[in-house]
């Protein structure tokens, strides 16, 4: 297949670098706490960029309106699996939403800034590359943590 193993933290490195100047606009803090022992991951290395691309951008929009935030991106091993959590300090998602966000063209931003497909991408990525994602959110915290399999 097009899989090849590929270092996680890079792929992050490089989506944040991508969105220095949403970060810098926000007025965001970065904290980064990187499993140093995190071994590269057998997947489609686009793709995974994609993902922390399409989570990292609705954090900062999130926090956007609070003119201030910090994003943080944890990565951890746990066994045969990788876990990466993406969390912001934006307003949480209400719990009567939920249960839809992943649903394609789902979006509460206004027209023109949301497609609604975002998290859609996401949550096929991960599971082609047979992991998982779980979101965790209250008001005033929001997590993300995205899992995948180290040998894919
Ligand atoms: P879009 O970003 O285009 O709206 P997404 O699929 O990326 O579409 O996200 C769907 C919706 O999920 C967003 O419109 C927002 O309501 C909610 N959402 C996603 N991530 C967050 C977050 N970190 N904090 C609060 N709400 C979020
Ligand atoms: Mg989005």
């Amino acid at each position: 297949s097009d899989k090849q193993y590929a270092d996680i933290h890079i792929g992050i490195k490089n989506t944040l670098m991508m969105l220095i100047y949403k970060i810098k606009k926000g007025n965001i803090t970065m904290v980064k706490e990187f499993d140093q022992t995190l071994p590269p991951v057998n997947a489609m290395i686009g793709e995974l960029n994609q993902v922390w691309t399409n989570l990292i951008d609705n954090a900062l929009d999130a926090m956007e309106p609070n003119g201030k935030g910090t994003l943080t991106i944890k990565t951890k091993k746990d066994r045969e699996f990788v876990r990466v959590y993406i969390i912001d300090d934006g307003p949480g998602i209400p719990d009567e939403i939920k249960s839809r966000i992943f649903d394609p063209f789902f979006t509460t931003k206004e027209m023109g800034k949301g497609t609604g497909m975002g998290l859609e991408v996401v949550h096929r990525i991960v599971h082609q590359h047979n992991g998982s994602i779980k979101v965790k959110s209250e008001p005033g915290r929001t997590e993300f943590i995205v899992c995948f399999p180290i040998d894919g």
